[in-house]
């Protein structure tokens, strides 16, 4: 088999949304295509990926450099024993070949997007789903059947007041999620105390509501929300401060008792391994949220939960940022703790299968082959625009 074209295309997100730290509205994704010249069902096989949400498309790295290095590469070397198939593996060799360590910026989203893309090949051309296909090789056969999810919502808009917040949790509930996720730091300690209350009254509680600073906070006010929210027994407390700043989370875990979740602005297993050995996060408590689409792919995500095992980690503590099918896939194939979910916003990348619903809290995954793409009509629209032939 062969690769005969990776394309690229840098779309836009359109969501007129913020947090504490960043605007959305002017948000970007690189989507690629990577076509074989495997045939199923009539058709050539398409790879889709992209580099998960809420940062920005990758253009020039992806085609001035990670693109040409497979292209160039001699196609024998990027497939598997049986020569019929794709190497994750070794295609992601040959992407960072010439890099050095370190530095882990944008072009780890770069290779997170045409890992997402072979993945999604690879399970293509077995003819199986990608939850499948990765329980099968890297989990003894086991997999869950559905994922816990939740409903990361609560942005700032212009103009929203706590009537609409409420309604917008209200409407989670209807859509069959037991648990949400809103923003913080973006108001005033006092203002943001009455967001997270009005929210608890919604959900009838704080353990199924979790709160998001974005890593806007200094140690000084990381610790005052801390302080605040800690009766309130929320589900956890998200990136409190700068995501390199380990000393900082390791202040705040001595005095916050609570649940608290990072990761998802760490892009490599070095960056997780320093979290993990000087983050002060709690293996009985806290939640691990990076996100392969962000950081090196599954190839690099896969070499983490190894790194997490070896530190007496469960990987069921390991609930992915970015909302996005991929993730979904190693959540049910890997079992790991679930994933994240956007509703309502970071379209048409965010959010599940559209045919299946969720329900008490959980999401089942479709059983087609490939990460599942296309039967989601709102990102398969885009994707296969790129892929068109
Ligand atoms: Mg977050």
């Amino acid at each position: 088999m062969r690769i005969l074209e990776i394309r690229e295309q840098s779309v836009p997100l359109q969501s007129n949304i913020r947090n504490s730290v960043v605007d959305f509205s002017q948000m970007t994704c690189s989507v690629i295509a990577i076509i074989t010249d495997v045939i199923r069902e009539g058709k050539p096989v398409i790879g889709y990926g992209f580099n998960s949400i809420g940062r920005y498309a990758v253009s020039s790295t992806l085609r001035d450099r990670v693109i040409p290095r497979i292209m160039q590469a001699d196609p024998e070397s990027i497939l598997d024993s049986s020569g019929e198939n794709l190497d994750p593996f070794k295609i992601w060799d040959i992407m960072m070949k010439n890099e050095k360590q370190g530095g882990n910026g944008d072009r780890a989203h770069a290779v997170g997007a045409i890992d997402m893309a072979v993945w999604d090949a690879v399970a293509k051309i077995e003819g199986v789903p990608l939850w499948k296909l990765l329980s099968d090789r890297f989990n003894n056969g086991q997999y869950d059947d559905q994922v816990f999810t939740y409903a990361a919502g609560g942005y700032y808009y212009p103009g929203k007041g706590l009537e609409a917040l409420k309604y917008e949790m209200k409407s989670y509930l209807d859509r069959g999620y037991t648990a949400v996720k809103i923003k913080i730091g973006g108001a005033t300690l006092d203002e943001d105390l009455k967001r997270i209350e009005a929210v608890m009254e919604v959900m009838g509680s704080g353990n199924n509501v979790a709160v998001d600073a974005n890593g806007r906070f200094d140690l000084e006010k990381a610790l005052a929300y801390g302080k605040a929210i800690s009766p309130y027994n929320l589900m956890w407390y998200e990136e409190a401060g700068d995501p390199l700043d380990y000393q900082l989370n390791a202040t705040l875990s001595e005095h916050y008792t609570g649940p608290m979740a990072t990761g998802e602005n760490l892009f490599s297993l070095q960056e997780a391994r320093n979290l993990i050995r000087y983050g002060g996060m709690r293996p009985d408590r806290d939640f691990l949220q990076f996100d392969c689409g962000l950081g090196y792919g599954l190839v690099e995500y896969l070499c983490i939960l190894d790194m997490l095992e070896m530190h007496g980690w469960s990987r069921r503590r390991c609930i992915p940022h970015g909302g996005h099918q991929m993730c979904l896939n190693i959540a049910a194939g890997l079992q790991i703790g679930g994933n994240e979910c956007y509703p309502d916003v970071l379209k048409p990348f965010g959010g599940f299968a559209d045919h299946i619903p969720v329900d008490n809290g959980n999401i089942r995954l479709p059983d087609i082959p490939g990460i599942g793409f296309e039967a989601k009509n709102d990102v398969y629209t885009v994707l296969k625009q790129v892929g068109v032939q």
